[in-house]
C-alpha cells in the first residue's frame, strides 16, 4: 500500500464537473489500495476575483485581511471535493491547512511553512478515508490564518509529501507536463520527460507558470521527487528530480517569459557608499522581493550620479513606489520612473555550464528580430533579459527556434 499525495490546480477543479472528474481519479487510486491525500487550489479565477473585490474596496488592504479573504477560495474546493467523493461512495474528509497541521510564520500573504504535524491526517488515512487538504494556507502558532503566496497550493502538496514521507507526489494541472516553452505561445514547444530541480526552479521563478518556485526549492531541499501531469488525460507527465549526468548534453532545456515584473528606475542617484544598501534595505523591510538590479556607470563632477534600476513583481509595484518615494529626501535622487510594460525573457539549461557562446547566440537572435535589451542578468544555468512587453512573445518564439527548434 502506497501513500500518494495528489495536487489539483485551479483549472482541474474549475467547475463542479471537473471536481467530479477529480473525485473519479482519486477513487481509482483509492481502489488500487493506496492511501490518498488530495491537495486542492481554489477554483480557477476565484483567487483573482477575491483580490479584485478587495482592491475595489481599497487599493492597499491589510495583509491579514487579505489572507482571511483568500483562504476562503481553497476552503470552498475542499468541501466540494469531499462531497464529490461521498457522492460516489468514497469515504473522505476535508481539512483546512490548520487542521492538516501546517504551521507558518506570521508574514501574511507570503508566509513560510515552519513545520507540519499531520497527526490528524495520519489518523484519517488510517481509518480508511481520503484526506482533502486546502492548499495555499496555514496558520501561525498563535492561530492566525496565513497564505503561502500565489500558487502556494503546490508548496502545500510538496511539503505534505515530505512530512508524510509519501511514496509518490503528483501535481495535476491543465498541461501535460513541463514544456520547452509555453505551448500556447510557442507552437513547436515539446514536453520534457524529465527535468532537474535547478532547471525547473529557474523556469518556475522565471515565469513558466507550471509551478510555484518556492515549492520546487522545498522539493529539492527535501528530495521530494514529483511528477507534473494533466488531470484531463492519462498521458505520462514530467518527472522533476535531482540532476543526472546526461542532462548536461542538452544546452537549453527551456525558454520562459515572465510578464509579471515591473521596473523601477531611480534617476541621478548620488553615487556614494551606502545608497544601494539604503534602497534595498527599505524594500526588504517592506518584504518586497527584488529580482534584477542594474546600476549604470556614474557620471558628473562633484558627487557623481548614476541611474539605478530594479524589478519587482507587478502586484508589489505600488508598495515599492511608496517605499522609494519615502527615500527621496534622504537619498536625494532627482526622480523615479515605474514601467509595467516589460517582460523578462530567459533561457535555462544545465548544459550551459559546458557549452560556450550561448549568450552571444541569444543576443544575436534578439538583435536580428529588432528587440532591444533593457537589462541582463545571468546565473550558471540561466540568461535573462528585460525587454519591451509588446515584443515578448515574438522574441520568445525566435529564441526557442534558435536553440530548440
Ligand atoms: N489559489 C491560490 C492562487 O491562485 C493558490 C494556488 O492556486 O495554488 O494563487
Ligand atoms: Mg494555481
Amino acid at each position: 500500500m502506497a501513500l500518494i499525495v495528489q495536487k489539483y490546480g485551479g483549472t482541474s477543479v474549475g467547475n463542479t464537473e471537473r471536481i467530479k472528474n477529480v473525485a473519479a481519479r482519486v477513487a481509482k487510486s483509492r481502489a488500487q489500495g493506496d492511501q490518498v491525500v488530495v491537495v486542492v487550489s481554489a477554483m480557477s479565477g476565484v483567487t483573482d476575483n477575491l483580490i479584485k473585490m478587495a482592491k475595489d474596496i481599497m487599493p492597499l488592504p491589510t495583509e491579514r485581511e487579505m489572507d482571511m479573504l483568500l483562504a476562503t477560495g481553497e476552503q470552498t474546493t475542499i468541501a466540494l471535493t469531499a462531497m464529490a467523493l461521498h457522492a460516489i461512495g468514497v469515504e473522505a474528509v476535508s481539512f483546512t491547512g490548520a487542521q492538516a497541521g501546517i504551521v507558518t510564520d506570521g508574514v501574511h500573504t507570503k508566509a513560510k511553512i515552519q513545520n507540519i504535524t499531520p497527526s490528524q491526517v495520519h489518523g484519517m488515512l488510517d481509518s480508511g478515508k481520503v484526506v482533502i487538504v486546502a492548499g495555499f494556507q496555514g496558520q501561525t502558532k498563535e492561530g492566525q490564518i496565513t497564505t503561502l503566496g500565489r500558487g502556494g497550493s503546490d508548496l502545500t502538496a510538496i511539503a505534505l509529501a515530505a512530512a508524510l514521507s509519501a511514496d509518490l507526489c503528483q501535481i495535476y494541472t491543465d498541461v501535460d507536463g513541463v514544456y520547452t516553452a509555453d505551448p500556447r505561445i510557442v507552437k513547436t514547444a515539446r514536453k520534457l520527460p524529465e527535468i532537474s530541480y535547478d532547471e525547473m526552479l529557474e523556469l518556475a521563478s522565471l515565469g513558466a507558470k507550471v509551478m510555484q518556485s518556492r515549492s520546487v526549492e522545498f522539493a529539492k531541499k527535501f528530495g521530494v521527487v514529483f511528477e507534473v501531469r494533466s488531470s484531463l488525460n492519462d498521458n505520462p507527465g514530467t518527472i522533476v528530480k535531482e540532476e543526472t549526468a546526461s542532462m548536461e548534453d542538452v544546452v537549453i532545456r527551456g525558454v520562459s517569459l515572465d510578464k509579471n515584473q515591473a521596473k523601477v528606475t531611480l534617476l541621478s542617484v548620488p553615487d556614494r557608499p551606502g545608497v544601494a544598501s539604503r534602497v534595498f534595505k527599505a524594500l526588504a523591510d517592506a518584504t518586497i522581493n527584488v529580482d534584477m538590479i542594474v546600476q549604470n556607470v556614474s557620471h558628473g563632477s562633484g558627487v557623481p550620479t548614476t541611474d539605478l534600476s530594479f524589478t519587482v513583481d507587478k502586484p508589489e509595484l505600488l508598495k515599492a513606489t511608496k517605499v522609494i518615494n519615502g527615500l527621496k529626501q534622504e537619498i536625494g535622487f532627482s526622480e523615479f520612473t515605474a514601467d509595467e510594460k516589460i517582460g523578462k525573457l530567459s533561457i535555462v539549461g544545465v548544459g550551459m555550464r559546458s557549452h560556450s557562446g550561448v549568450a552571444a547566440k541569444m543576443f544575436d537572435t534578439l538583435a536580428q528580430n529588432g528587440v532591444n535589451i533593457d537589462m541582463i542578468s545571468t546565473s550558471e544555468i540561466k540568461i535573462s533579459v528585460i525587454i519591451n512587453l509588446e515584443k515578448g512573445e515574438a522574441a520568445m518564439r525566435a529564441v526557442h527556434q534558435a536553440f530548440i527548434g
